[in-house]
């Protein structure tokens, strides 16, 4: 389609959702007349910014089921996110919902080069959490066999794996991580096995765990996108240029904006993206902050698709570590270590607080037969790390080499950061 096209129909589709939400939807009425906001007022999408933002507070306050546009009735399924603190966040499905789901799916797991002849084995978590159902549904959707196995029972997701000859592998590419290095616990030759695609996504990762996957387990890893509050997995996904992930826009406008001045950012930019959804019927999203940190890229991609691209999201605004005054997301220390490439890719952050100054350690694996080497060696192995953190990042931060396989082991989203500092 053309971009002309693309935003025609979202035009239309957003005056329907802006429609929608205003006579369904105590919150967004209240929210639209407070700002003096009729429905009508929204002609395109260049009215967006008009709308007022909604923010995972909104969600909360408004918890359970106070944002549905539609009676419990028509509701066919809900799914919520973990939500650490407080009660977690409520989402909501019509079947319509559900079936425009499962095409948009379909659409990612074909732009990875799956077709209907693929064995796709979902190892992301079933249950309340949006991967594991999602993907199914679009996996199915595409004629893929399924192997609906969730996460965890690793020996057994290795053996499944080869006796059912599993084509295309769905989960987190920290489980994939451990599934690789598993394998080969087990003696099984992954990358010469019929695994051939990785759709990978839920959590960040950089570019540099990409190659590592790719080679570890002789596929093609794509990057794929999405969070409940706007639909689940299938917000954006990687083709097979495998350079940035291409939004739905036929599905979902997005925005960036200056997390602070919350104006809209030209393409190019770098700030936080905000989803409007366009056909939601049961939760319709308006400019829904994501707290996501990412860059919208509006040139044409090699493939041919119009849809414009997100950069890689390098972590969320409430993963972002603030050391001594620098942003820092974890990705880019993953970016570094896996760089250097001397120690394995398991490593987690630990931040605490020395009186008023906060001190990073960055705990990190290293090989069974680096372990057995010199202590020099180790030193000056600590001593690179610590000097390439210091200047790609600008932070200093403490290296602490720990034993192989020390570090705890993900299966579903990794959990990156150890924060001791009582804030
Ligand atoms: P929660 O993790 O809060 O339970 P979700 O399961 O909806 O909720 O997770 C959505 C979040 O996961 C996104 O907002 C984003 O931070 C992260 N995420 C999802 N896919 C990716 C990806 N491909 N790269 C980086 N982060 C991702
Ligand atoms: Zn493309």
């Amino acid at each position: 389609m053309s971009r002309e096209g693309i935003r025609e129909l979202q035009s239309k589709r957003l005056q329907e959702t802006v429609r929608r939400v205003y006579e369904n939807v105590p919150f967004y009425q209240k929210a639209f007349q407070e700002i003096g906001l009729e429905p009508g007022d929204i002609k395109s999408v260049d009215d967006l910014s008009k709308l007022p933002f909604t923010v995972k507070q909104d969600l909360r306050d408004n918890y359970p089921f106070d944002l549905f546009a539609v009676p419990k009735s028509e509701l066919v399924r809900v799914h919520a996110s973990s939500g650490t603190t407080g009660k977690p966040i409520v989402v909501g499905y019509t079947q319509n919902d559900i079936n425009n789901w499962a095409d948009l799916m379909a659409r990612c797991f074909a732009m990875a080069g799956a077709t209907k002849d693929d064995t796709v084995q979902i190892a992301y978590g079933y249950g309340l959490f949006t991967g594991g159902l999602g993907c199914h549904y679009g996996a199915e959707r595409l004629g893929a066999t399924v192997v609906p196995i969730s996460g965890g029972n690793t020996k057994r997701q290795l053996m499944l794996m080869q006796d059912f000859g599993t084509t295309v592998l769905a989960c987190t590419p920290s489980y994939a991580l451990y599934l690789a290095e598993e394998a080969v616990h087990m003696g099984i030759d992954l990358p010469a096995s019929q695994l051939r695609i990785g759709v990978f996504g839920a959590e960040p990762w950089s570019d540099n765990m990409r190659k590592e996957l790719e080679n570890k387990m002789g596929i093609d890893a794509y990057n794929i996108y999405g969070l409940s509050e706007v639909i689940g997995p299938g917000v954006s996904m990687e083709c097979q240029c495998k350079n940035g992930m291409h939004i739905n826009e036929d599905y979902f406008i997005a925005e960036v904006v200056d997390p602070e001045t919350l104006e809209p950012l030209p393409y190019g930019q770098k700030g936080e993206l905000v989803f409007t959804s366009l056909l939601k019927e049961a939760f319709p999203v308006i400019r829904y902050r994501t707290r996501d940190i990412s860059v919208l890229i509006e040139e044409k991609c090699d493939c041919g698709r119009t849809f414009v691209r997100m950069e890689r999201v390098a972590g969320r605004t409430d993963d972002m570590l603030i050391i001594r005054g620098v942003n820092v997301f974890p990705s880019q220390i993953e970016s570094v270590l896996l760089a250097i490439g001397e120690t394995e890719p398991h490593y987690q952050l630990v931040v605490d607080r020395k009186g008023a100054m906060d001190d990073l350690e960055i705990w990190v694996e290293v090989s069974d037969k680096m372990f057995s080497d010199e202590i020099r060696r180790l030193e000056e192995l600590e001593r690179k790390l610590r000097n390439e953190i210091q200047s790609v990042l600008g932070i200093s931060a403490k290296i602490k080499l720990v034993e192989p396989r020390t570090i705890p082991r993900s299966e579903g989203k990794a959990k990156r950061i150890v924060d001791k500092r009582e804030l």
